[in-house]
Parts: structure tokens; C-alpha cells; sequence
């Protein structure tokens, strides 16, 4: 027999050594064990007892990691879904972890001390910043979407353009949660127009809403009309009908002035007077994942009653981070320089310029590497501007193995994520933090040097 097979420990041996559930040790000894078998059979490498232990202990330290980790976006897509969406802001941050150090008032209300609701907390500021009545926050805006036709619209009409049958990312189609909410969608004009007739043609006795959806990730060009919620307005208000309008990403901002196209802003919606306007809060307002409903009081009274809110409940980190983020768009000024997601889009040129000498000239130090600035066009991302680019720079790498070099980046302790076409390695500087300047120089150097 081969020697070697007595280094192999036995498994009592090894469960003994190490404080994890016993399940996780054999599974991963097992496996381990099996490679060294293997290794006995097809080589003729020595090893001891102690490289299989230390082999399993590796293994069971990388077992227990985390799963959700931090990356370096260098995509240029300033809300990546699959990146997380919107990186908050430090408020935010701190919010979080000040609400979440200790006991709140999440549910209690301090001056009568006796129980309270999760919901006041963010209405005072949302009223200050949009003008509207009133407002609650859900768990996305999914749910928003599908809380407000549950509540007015169940068994009711509910019509709706065909130029905004909208699919988001992962084959989610807003109009399937429509339906799931027990409305019946009642789908009105064709693909590229739908005109003020079309509307009121399909308004029958049980109509109950017009709803206007954002097409978000697309837009009809070209040959094309769509009706405005202003427009709408006076329909819903003559036949006694609820205006919604999901607006998606609803921004608080107009950004037409950083090159961006004009999209209407939730303050815009209340002053057109629709009834309810939804949100999300992780697209363009740039907080953690959240869905805002705000409009008339009496409606959100309604929802506050709707048992299934409680399904669609956010927790006080949430709260606390929304919180947070909307007091910075009390002053516009304070949004654009505390919150990254409006940051990014605010960007001037030269601050972009800025961004990329800095981290050419970090990266340039690098033996063996072949850079150089160019020009590069961001986007905006998670389902807004779906047409809009951003000017930006990137870092483009030129290397003989592209392939190895986006691995080697990606699968790195930081996981920098970058994009690879025209023969480039391209890191677009838009957004990328500069305190993740060096870590790329990091990684760059053990790849190069
Ligand atoms: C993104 C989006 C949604 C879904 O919002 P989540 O917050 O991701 O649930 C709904 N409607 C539209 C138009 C969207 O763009």
C-alpha cells in the first residue's frame, strides 16, 4: 500500500479539531480527503497530515465568508442593479448605524408616550420637498405600484397605455403586478401612440383609474404620442376617476442641465394633481432599497388601512437611511454634494478631468503597463435615461490578454468590475470613488509587477 495513505486523518480526528457544525467539517474534509486520494493515485507528491488539516481549515474559514461583498464600480453606470443600485450617502450611513445602535421611536410616539406609526417619520420632509399631501414608504416600488391598485382598483378598470407595458430588469413586467393586485388593466392605444380619444373612448362604469407608467429602461421615438398626466387630468377629474402615475426612478432634481434629457420630477406630478405618484428609492433619489407613494391624504389614509401593508412594511434601517437622504434635498446644493447618486450626475468636466489625471498618474507608475485616457460616455442606469450619455473619461488599459486581465481585476480582494471592448480595458472614472484609487493601483501591481 501506498504510504501516503496513512497521512489521510481520520474523520473523528478531524471533527475534533474544529468548533464548526459537524455537518459543514465532513462535507468539506470529504472533499478535501478526496483530492488528496486523487493526488495519490495519479502522482507521486509527498504530503503530510498537516497539509490536509491546514488544507480543511482553509477551506472552512472560506466557508464561513461573506456571500454579499463590496465591488469597485468601473462601469461608468452610476446605478448598476447589479451592483446595489445607489451607494448612500455618508447621512445615511451614519443614520443607520446611530438608529441602529440603540432603541427608537420607530413605533413610539414621544410627547403622548404611548405607540406610535413607523409611517410618520418621513412624511414631514417629503411634504417639504414635493409640496404633496401626504406620503408613506413601502418596501420598493413594486409593491408601492401594486398597494395602490389593490386598494382603489381590485376588481375595477383600470386603464393604461400599450406604449407603457413596462419590463424591468429580470423579466419583471410592471403590468403582471398590476394584474396580481386584482386590477383589471384595460390596455389602451398602440405601441408607439396613444391619443386623449383613446382614453376616453375605453371609460366605461367600471372605470375606477387612469394610470401613467415610465417607461423607464426605454423610449418610443420617432412616429409617436403619448398623453400627458396634466392632459388626463381633466378626464379623471370630470368622470370622478383616480389620475395614478408610476414614475420609477422619480427624481426630486431636474438634471436637464448636466446634459441630461428633461424628466419629470415628483414635485412635477403633484403640481399636475395627480392623485397618487410612486417612486423607488434607490434609482435617482439615491437612498437604500424603498418605494415612496405621496399624494392626496385621504388616499394614503385608504392604504394605511390596507392589511396587506403590513406585507410591504420597511424596517427602521430603511427609514433611517431614506430619512437621511431626503433632508439632503431640502437645498438642492446639499443634494448634489452629499448624496454620491446625485454627485455623479453633477459632475462637471473638469471634475471629471480631475478624477482621471489623478488616477492616470497613480496608475502610470506601474512597470509594464500601457494606459491612457480616453473619452467614454456613462450612463445613468437602473432603468432611467435610458438613452442619455454622460461625458466621461476612462482609464483604457491595453493588454495582450484582455480576458485575464478583466478576471484578474474582477476576482481580486476588491472586485473591481470593468468593462472590455475596441481591444481596451476600460475604467471609467465617473464612478469610481477616489478612496478606491489606490486599491486599483493594488491590484494593478500584483498583476503587472
Ligand atoms: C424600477 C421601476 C419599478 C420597480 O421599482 P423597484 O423599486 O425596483 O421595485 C416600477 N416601475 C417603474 C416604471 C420602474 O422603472
Amino acid at each position: 500500500m501506498d504510504l501516503r495513505f496513512k497521512e489521510i486523518p481520520q474523520m473523528n480526528e478531524i471533527i475534533k479539531l474544529f468548533d464548526y457544525p459537524k455537518h459543514t467539517v465532513k462535507e468539506i474534509s470529504n472533499e478535501i480527503i478526496e483530492k488528496y486520494r486523487q493526488k495519490i493515485l495519479t502522482t507521486d507528491e509527498s504530503f503530510s497530515k498537516d497539509d490536509i488539516i491546514n488544507d480543511i481549515e482553509k477551506a472552512l474559514l472560506d466557508h464561513s465568508s461573506y456571500s454579499l461583498v463590496n465591488t469597485i464600480n468601473a462601469t461608468g453606470v452610476i446605478l448598476h442593479t447589479n451592483l446595489g443600485r445607489a451607494v448612500l450617502s455618508k447621512n445615511a450611513i451614519d443614520r443607520i448605524i446611530d438608529i441602529a445602535k440603540s432603541y427608537s421611536n420607530l413605533e413610539y410616539n414621544i410627547d403622548k408616550g404611548k405607540r406610535g406609526s413607523r409611517y410618520t417619520h418621513l412624511v414631514d420632509t417629503i411634504k417639504k420637498i414635493t409640496n404633496c399631501e401626504d406620503a408613506i414608504i413601502v418596501n420598493n416600488n413594486a409593491a408601492a405600484v401594486f398597494l395602490i391598485l389593490n386598494t382603489f382598483c381590485k376588481d375595477k378598470d383600470v386603464i393604461i397605455s400599450r406604449g407603457e407595458l413596462v419590463e424591468i430588469g429580470d423579466s419583471f413586467r410592471i403590468s403582471e403586478i398590476m394584474k396580481q393586485s386584482g386590477a383589471n388593466l384595460i390596455e389602451v392605444g398602440a405601441t408607439n401612440r396613444t391619443h386623449l380619444i383613446d382614453y376616453e373612448n375605453a371609460i366605461t362604469e367600471d372605470t375606477s383609474a387612469i394610470i401613467k407608467v415610465h417607461t423607464s429602461n426605454y423610449k418610443i421615438m420617432g412616429f409617436s404620442e403619448e398623453v400627458l398626466a396634466n392632459e388626463l387630468k381633466d378626464i379623471t377629474d370630470e368622470k370622478n376617476l383616480y389620475l395614478f402615475e408610476d414614475l420609477g426612478s422619480g427624481s426630486l432634481i431636474d438634471y436637464s442641465e448636466y446634459g441630461l434629457s428633461y424628466e419629470r420630477t415628483v414635485q412635477k406630478c403633484i403640481e399636475d394633481g395627480v392623485d397618487l405618484v410612486s417612486f423607488s428609492c434607490d434609482k435617482m433619489i439615491g437612498a437604500s432599497q424603498g418605494g415612496i407613494i405621496c399624494g392626496k391624504k385621504e388616499l394614503i389614509a385608504k392604504i394605511k388601512k390596507n392589511q396587506l401593508l403590513r406585507a410591504f412594511r420597511v424596517g427602521k434601517l430603511t427609514l433611517a437611511a431614506v430619512e437621511a437622504t431626503l433632508i439632503s434635498y431640502l437645498d438642492e446644493k446639499n443634494a448634489k454634494k452629499e448624496i454620491p447618486t446625485a454627485r455623479m450626475i453633477s459632475l462637471s468636466k473638469d471634475e471629471i478631468k480631475e478624477k482621471a489625471d489623478k488616477l492616470y498618474n497613480m496608475l502610470n507608475d506601474i512597470k509594464g503597463i500601457d494606459i491612457k485616457i480616453e473619452e467614454s460616455r456613462s450612463k445613468v442606469g437602473g432603468g432611467a435615461y435610458p438613452i442619455d450619455t454622460l461625458y466621461s473619461l476612462s482609464i483604457a488599459i491595453y493588454d495582450k490578454d484582455l480576458d485575464k486581465l478583466e478576471k484578474h481585476l474582477r476576482l481580486s480582494k476588491y472586485h473591481i468590475i470593468s468593462t472590455v471592448h475596441d481591444d481596451k480595458l476600460y475604467l471609467d472614472v465617473r464612478t469610481i470613488f477616489e478612496d478606491e484609487f489606490e486599491k486599483i493601483k493594488e491590484v494593478l501591481i500584483d498583476y503587472y509587477e
